[in-house]
């Protein structure tokens, strides 16, 4: 019953109109009832619960901004509180709706949207977005080396593609690809069933295990142009995703954070040693509120930054800025939490081993730490030290 075990210190949910609030509780009653308990055993597992998509689907937690109107205030807020409960199922769906759907919002026709967007949306069809590559990492923009070459009314996709999550499974993957005529980077859907299209699941994964992440190779794909994004035609178009998705990875930030908060506070109070609650003793307390701190100081940027995306004035930098500062207090947050936990802090069966461990995927995938900081130190310098 204490006032602040929520994580939620400085009130920062009181920001959300009453609408959200309730939909908030509402996302949070059922991550506790379809998520919490079994999100131990699928990391150990390491294989994703397909039985969960129709329940997420149930739930309806896609494009929360375009399709449901709720503020990106309140997007974030819900990221955070997926990856609270779990960041597996958490990047699970930030590939598929922030990725993926994230791509065709941005940068199909009207028309392909009015055709795919129905099933994506009702999670019938569910996506990958591939853009990294074997060869081609930070530096995917000049490194893309998947090759489209146009063919009459088709095109011809040759190549790999490295870490795509959700490509084990998925119906659909969005593939970006050079055009071998222009040099431009450029989007094609495709359908994971055309001939040429191999996809091998990346075993032995020390963090984010329930995620399915692919090596994907393409042999002389062929696809109709049809299915070439309209709006895709060059890596700025890309970008125009990654910027969003970005802030989407910071606020996962806050949430991984919060996960530590709780696990190690709860701990914390109840674990006794020198006759007393490890609580009681001062450098844990330090600790505790380390992860207090960092998780705030997080989280007010993240909502500063979200309510200038509301406005439509968040720029590319300040997400790059967020992502770096958020994932390396999380980085902070997630050791002090493992800490706490002294011994038990390394067994999953605790939570805070899989906390821990997640943090490491979350702080290198969409842009790195070092990456992100020199895209923030070239909008203050003028000068881009990358490349
Ligand atoms: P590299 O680019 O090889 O970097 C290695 C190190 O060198 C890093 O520390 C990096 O910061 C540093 N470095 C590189 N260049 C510079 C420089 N100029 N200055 C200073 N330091 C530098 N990609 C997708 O397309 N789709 C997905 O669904 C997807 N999911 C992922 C899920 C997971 C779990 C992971 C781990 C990755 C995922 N990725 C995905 C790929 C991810 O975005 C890349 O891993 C990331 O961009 C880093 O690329 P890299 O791993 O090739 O590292």
């Amino acid at each position: 019953n204490l006032p602040y075990a929520d994580g939620d210190f400085y009130a920062f949910e009181e920001l959300l109109s009453d609408k959200e609030r309730a939909r908030l509780e509402e996302i949070r009653a059922w991550l506790a009832r379809e998520v919490r308990p079994h999100a131990v055993d699928w990391w150990n597992q390491g294989v994703f619960p397909q039985e969960l998509i129709p329940k997420i689907a149930e739930l309806d937690p896609m494009s929360p901004v375009h399709r449901q109107g709720y503020s990106n205030l309140f997007a974030g807020i819900c990221h955070a509180e997926f990856t609270r409960a779990d960041a597996s199922i958490a990047t699970f769906l930030g590939v598929h709706d922030g990725l993926f759907t994230g791509s065709i919002e941005a940068l199909a026709s009207k028309e392909q949207q009015e055709e795919w967007l129905p099933d994506i949306y009702a999670m019938k069809k569910i996506g990958a977005f591939g853009l990294t590559e074997p060869l081609g990492g930070s530096d995917v923009a000049g490194g893309t080396r998947t090759t489209a070459r146009r063919d009459g009314d088709s095109w011809i996709l040759n190549g790999a593609k490295r870490w795509i999550g959700n490509a084990t499974f998925s119906d659909w993957v969005v593939i970006y690809a050079r055009d071998v005529e222009d040099n431009q980077v450029k989007g094609f859907m495709v359908d994971t069933s055309t001939p040429g299209f191999t996809s091998t699941k990346i075993e032995n994964k020390i963090a984010l295990r329930t995620v399915e992440n692919a090596d994907i190779v393409l042999e002389d794909v062929v696809i109709s142009d049809d299915f070439h994004l309209k709006g895709a035609n060059s890596f700025r178009d890309t970008n125009k995703v990654l910027k969003v998705t970005r802030l989407a990875v910071a606020w996962q930030a806050v949430g991984q954070q919060l996960a530590a908060f709780d696990v190690a506070r709860k701990y914390a109070v109840e674990r006794e040693q020198f006759g007393r609650p490890i609580a009681s003793f001062q450098l844990v307390q330090q600790q505790l509120v380390q992860i207090l701190g960092n998780t705030m100081s997080s989280m007010g940027m993240m909502v500063r930054l979200s309510q200038l995306e509301d406005a439509g004035k968040a720029k590319d930098e300040q997400s790059a800025l967020a992502k770096a500062f958020t994932t390396a207090r999380m980085r902070e947050s997630v050791a002090a939490g493992r800490n706490v936990l002294g011994g038990n802090g390394i067994v999953a069966d605790y939570g805070m081993a899989k906390i821990f461990s997640d943090a490491e995927a979350i702080y290198s995938y969409e842009g790195t730490q070092e990456i992100n900081t020199l895209v923030a130190g070239r909008s203050i310098t003028g000068i881009a030290a990358f490349v």
